[in-house]
């Protein structure tokens, strides 16, 4: 019997080719979960709206040497290939938390309808905002 290797990378959808953006309101959003995130990066690339990004140092608080990642909320499409690429690739640090519990969590953080990313200023992601938990 000829034996094929296993796929890991068979439940994790592919690199996208090209960057998308919110055009709804999604129905979920990825949180990470800082004290179990190792900070690999590996789920930045998998993200079609690219809006996960280290956290700054000056903003990373927690123990742990390398920052972890953060989540820019408004622009986040609720797609959880983030979350199946950690759990399948490397850890379990996201979760897809409903939309009216994250509202109900995160009170401040306004989620709007559609994102239009900012492409005059290409230093920028947006202004969509950014919150640890
Ligand atoms: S793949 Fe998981 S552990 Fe690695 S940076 Fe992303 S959320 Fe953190
Ligand atoms: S669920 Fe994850 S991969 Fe999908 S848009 Fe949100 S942050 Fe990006």
């Amino acid at each position: 019997m000829k034996l094929r290797p296993y796929d890991h990378y068979k439940p994790v959808a592919g690199i996208p080719d090209e960057i998308s953006h919110k055009k709804r309101k999604p129905k979920s959003l990825a949180v990470v979960d800082d004290g179990n995130c190792t900070g690999c990066q590996v789920c930045v690339p998998f993200c079609p709206v690219d809006c996960i990004e280290p956290t700054p140092a000056e903003e990373h608080t927690f123990s742990s040497p390398i920052p972890p990642v953060r989540v820019r909320y408004n622009e986040c499409i609720g797609c959880a290939i983030c979350a199946r690429v950690c759990t399948k690739l490397t850890w379990d640090a996201i979760h897809m938390l409903p939309l009216s519990d994250f509202q109900s969590m995160f009170p401040d953080v306004e989620i709007t309808d559609n994102f239009v990313p900012n492409t005059e200023d290409s230093s920028s992601k947006g202004d969509s905002p950014v919150i640890e938990i």
